[in-house]
């Protein structure tokens, strides 16, 4: 039995991509750089890790492809959106955000900052931040060194051309927090970000804009990889009851 001790979890991660797949169908050159999608390439490489199972969903689907099936066989999920996250139905928010309650890990991405349910998750408007399309480049900068999410990083990732965001950002203060971008425009902003809601952990995560092949690089995809496996739930987590209970007998 003292093998056990140390060994990884030997059920996979089941990981559910989500994205809103419109940029891709409305502008050629999105189309050209992600021609299966944005979440058909995170979910490629994804695929290649050996402790993780892959699905996709998009808005288009019925219930956006996020049953109550799939979300409660979905341990992390992750949000790509932009246009359209007034498309998203308040109901499917909700249930979201249940399943995050109990314990599914959500990575939020990008432009997701002002989806419904990472404003829910915040409760400040996460909207709220400066941007500008200028292919500035942008460093992103490790400011946790010892956390799960930057194993196997070196001490930044430098993308040569992004969308930058600036601060101030409206965010609740992060638990942690992972990644300050630098820009070359002279911005700042919080790009990596985690916090704990429930028995959930959720990860905010700067980079991918869409004209740009963000997904494609090799030290993107590695932080990805590093949050799911970080926001992953423990398997058999206690049930919490919320609301009245009545005054437990007297221990004898
Ligand atoms: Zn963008």
């Amino acid at each position: 039995m003292a093998m056990m001790e140390g060994m990884v979890r030997m059920e996979k991660i089941h990981v559910t991509v989500w994205n809103e797949n419109l940029h891709e169908k409305f502008d050629q050159k999105v189309a050209e750089i992600y021609p299966e999608g944005i979440h058909g390439t995170i979910a490629a490489f994804l695929s290649k890790e050996c402790d993780m199972e892959v699905g996709t969903a998009t808005l288009e689907m019925p219930e956006h492809g996020l049953t109550e099936e799939v979300l409660n066989r979905t341990d992390v999920l992750i949000w790509w959106g932009h246009m359209g996250h007034d498309k998203v139905d308040d109901a499917i928010v909700n249930r979201v955000y249940a399943r995050i309650m109990d314990g599914m890990g959500l990575i939020v991405l990008h432009s997701g900052h002002a989806s419904k349910i990472f404003r829910k998750i915040c409760g400040t408007n996460s909207q709220d931040l400066k941007w500008r399309e200028n292919n500035e480049k942008e460093i992103l900068w490790v400011v946790k060194p010892g956390h799960p999410i930057v194993q196997g990083l070196g001490e930044k990732i430098v993308l040569e051309h992004e969308e930058t965001y600036g601060e101030h950002f409206n965010i609740p203060e992060p638990d942690e927090l992972i990644f300050i971008s630098w820009f070359s425009g002279g911005d700042v902003f919080r790009s990596g970000c985690c916090y704990n809601r429930g028995k959930g952990k959720v990860f905010y995560f700067k980079p991918g804009h869409e004209s740009f092949p963000i997904y494609h690089n090799p030290e993107i995809q590695k932080v990805i990889v590093n949050a799911v496996r970080w926001a992953a739930p423990a398997k058999d987590l206690p049930q919490i009851h919320y609301g009245h209970v009545p005054t437990p007998p007297a221990e004898e």
